[in-house]
């Protein structure tokens, strides 16, 4: 190791962007800000760098990334609305950050959920050509609403499980509708079918393998893993200069600064978690609540940790009486790993362990819903391991013999409950108090509700045939809504959509601008899933991916970059599909046909924003990209 050596050359350095935090949205963006070479960047990771371990390029892997080093393993804090439980929520701690530990659903929830944000420039037709940039479209799906040739990879997952297939024809008979692809926005999000995934050729696509691997030979670009930033430091005029950061596990405490050219930015990109604590321990946040901490307040922007959402999830879980059927216990000989499916992986990139497990399911309008789907079905084609979907995760790994069946993970898929995060010291290195606020609004409550009968509903059918099985969570003890509704406070688990706690807006209650900007000092954005307004209805990794996308056009451009407007525009009708109708079984929907004015909204706007051509490429056969580790 060359601690010293590199912290020596990073002081004696200064930067135009401080990049704080490598995950997925910070991945993108060194890349992006690095591209041309005329810019200097400095990455500083907390986590690890081998963000290449077999374990998180296979996409199965993720059975072993729970609680383990890639895992910075938060948990919230007594939660109200669950009678008190706390709820682990699993956080990548890599370069790649979260998207080296999730799920790898590709989705981008529905264009109504963008212009349900209100925020200028940030509506379903101002962001659709940033989703479509980054995107390389694998399956051919409609170019109105895909990208190619981008880094974000979107494919299918290459295995498919019997019991998968049958959940598909289950749930069209039975009324839920079919949908081949749940982000063409000309159609209405419900129906059943295939997620599509952020794999490439069967692999994990990672924001540290998309993006941070093409800028892996650039002499421009720093890259500092298993180093924590402790605070962002400011001058006098509220100005960053820069950060304080140190080594994880330096037993010495030693900090090192890290310097910014003058009109250089800090990018605070953290995460939903770990932003909003960084920014407070940066002295921005609620005054009060700093003061009590001890922290100096450099400026009082109470919407720092609030507005916490999540996907909130509960489980319905069936054995089957057909043996080896499900995929755990094709993961599995005699109690030990089967290498028949790693084999077919090593060789061909295919098989069981291309699939993460949940990549098959449906939006549903239930009776809760408010217009838009408000429950996501994931289908498994395993038993849970226990009524707690994560603790199947966790536990999975520990158990040698494992029972077949199959299970629906109810989501509540646009949930209106709000948690937060607030300090429990000033030190970075103490983890934040989480509260989820789980349930705090009752119509999520009443979406897992009607959630946990579908999935019952749905496992009954007959047209499960041989696989049909008796059920085991809830179980038979739990009937009345009242019992359900108790099954769903002790069991509730995150669907790990954390997002929100540094609101981008223009009210009172933003941490952030349209623009990023943290309000009340220069030279601070926040770029990564903290800024989501308000979640959208699907997971959120590639959100984020367009987030930092569009963040980064107008970094490098900035008359790209969104202006607060003195009145809030009208919502954009023009790309939202048609709401559908509330209720669990609904009719088959016939989409309306894209208005032709979408297309040529977009493309004016890809025009209108595409970015000039890099004048200095940079030589790439120099230097391997500086990455160091503590
Ligand atoms: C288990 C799980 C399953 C998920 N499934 C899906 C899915 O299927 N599809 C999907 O789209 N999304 C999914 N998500 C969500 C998605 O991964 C996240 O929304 C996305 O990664 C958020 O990106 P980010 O850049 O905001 O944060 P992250 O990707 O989490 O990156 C934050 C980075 O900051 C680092 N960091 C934190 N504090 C500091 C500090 N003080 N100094 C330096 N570095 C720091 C962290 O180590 C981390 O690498 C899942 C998430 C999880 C955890």
């Amino acid at each position: 190791m060359h601690i010293v050596a590199s912290q020596n050359k990073i002081a004696a350095e200064s930067y135009d962007y401080i990049i704080a935090g490598g995950g997925l949205a910070g991945c993108l963006l060194a890349e992006r800000l690095s591209a041309d070479g005329t810019k200097s960047v400095l990455m500083i990771e907390a986590g690890r760098s081998d963000y290449d371990n077999i374990k998180i390029r296979i996409p199965a892997g993720i059975l072993r990334l729970f609680r383990s080093v890639y895992d910075w393993q938060h948990e919230t804090s007594g939660e109200k609305g669950c009678n008190g439980r706390n709820v682990f929520l699993q956080r990548g701690k890599v370069l790649g950050g979260s998207s080296c530990t999730n799920v790898c659903l590709h989705m981008r929830g529905s264009a109504q959920d963008y212009n349900d944000w209100q925020v200028p420039g940030w509506s379903a037709a101002d962001v659709l050509p940033y989703f479509k940039k980054s995107q390389d479209d694998q399956t051919g799906r409609s170019p109105e609403f895909h990208g190619t040739g981008g880094e974000w990879v979107m494919d299918e997952v290459k295995y498919q499980n019997p019991l998968s297939a049958t959940f598909l024809k289950v749930g069209e008979t039975y009324g839920l509708g079919t949908n081949d692809d749940f982000n063409n926005w000309s159609r209405p999000q419900t129906g059943v079918g295939r997620y599509q995934v952020s794999e490439k050729k069967g692999e994990r696509c990672s924001g540290a393998t998309a993006f941070l691997s093409k800028a892996s030979k650039r002499k421009n670009l720093v890259v500092q893993a298993g180093a924590m930033v402790r605070n962002i430091d400011f001058d006098d005029s509220k100005t960053a200069t820069g950060i304080t950061y140190d080594l994880m596990g330096d037993d010495t405490c030693t900090k090192f600064k890290a310097s910014l050219k003058e009109g250089g930015e800090v990018i605070v990109c953290s995460g939903a978690i770990a932003s909003p604590q960084l920014l407070m321990c940066s002295g921005i946040g609620p005054a009060e609540h700093l003061e009590e901490h001890g922290i100096t307040v450099v400026s009082d922007v109470p919407g720092v940790g609030e507005n916490l959402q999540d996907h909130p999830a509960a489980v319905v879980s069936f054995k089957t009486p057909k043996k080896g059927v499900s995929v755990t216990s094709q993961l599995r000989l005699f109690g030990f790993t089967n290498p028949i499916p790693v084999l077919k992986w090593l060789l061909f990139k295919t098989g069981l362990l291309t699939s993460t497990g949940c990549d098959h399911g449906g939006f549903v309008c239930t009776a809760a819903s408010d217009g838009q789907p408000d429950l996501q079905v994931r289908f498994l084609a395993a038993k849970a391991l226990g009524p707690d979907g994560m603790t199947t995760f966790t536990q999975f790994r520990h158990t040698k013999i494992l029972e077949d069946g199959y299970s629906f993970q109810s989501v509540a898929a646009r949930a209106k409950s709000c948690g937060r995060i607030r300090l429990a010291s000033s030190n970075i290195h103490t983890k934040p108090i989480i509260d989820g606020g789980y349930l705090s609004d009752p119509s999520d409550l009443a979406t897992l509700r009607e959630g946990i009968k579908l999935g019952r509903q749905l496992g009954q059918q007959d047209g499960w045939g041989e696989y049909k099985g008796e059920e085991v969570y809830p179980g038979p003890d739990v009937q009345t809504d009242e019992e359900i509704d108790e099954y769903i406070k002790n069991t509730l688990h995150t669907a790990n959509a954390l997002t929100g706690t540094c609101k981008m807006g223009c009210g009172d209650d933003a941490v952030v601008g349209p623009d990023l900007r943290v309000r009340g000092v220069n030279g601070v954005r926040v770029i990564d899933s903290s800024v989501i307004p308000r979640i959208p209805g699907g997971q959120t990794g590639t959100p984020t991916v367009m987030i930092a996308e569009r963040a980064a056009a107008f970094l490098l451009n900035p008359e790209l970059e969104p202006q607060p407007p003195a009145v809030v525009p009208v919502v954009d009708e023009v790309i939202s599909a048609p709401p559908a109708e509330a209720t669990t079984v609904s009719e088959e929907v016939t989409a309306d046909e894209p208005q032709e004015t979408v297309s040529e909204v977009i493309e004016a706007a890809v025009e209108e924003e595409a970015e000039p051509e890099p004048e200095n490429e940079v030589v790439e056969e120099e230097e391997e990209i500086q990455t160091t580790e503590a």
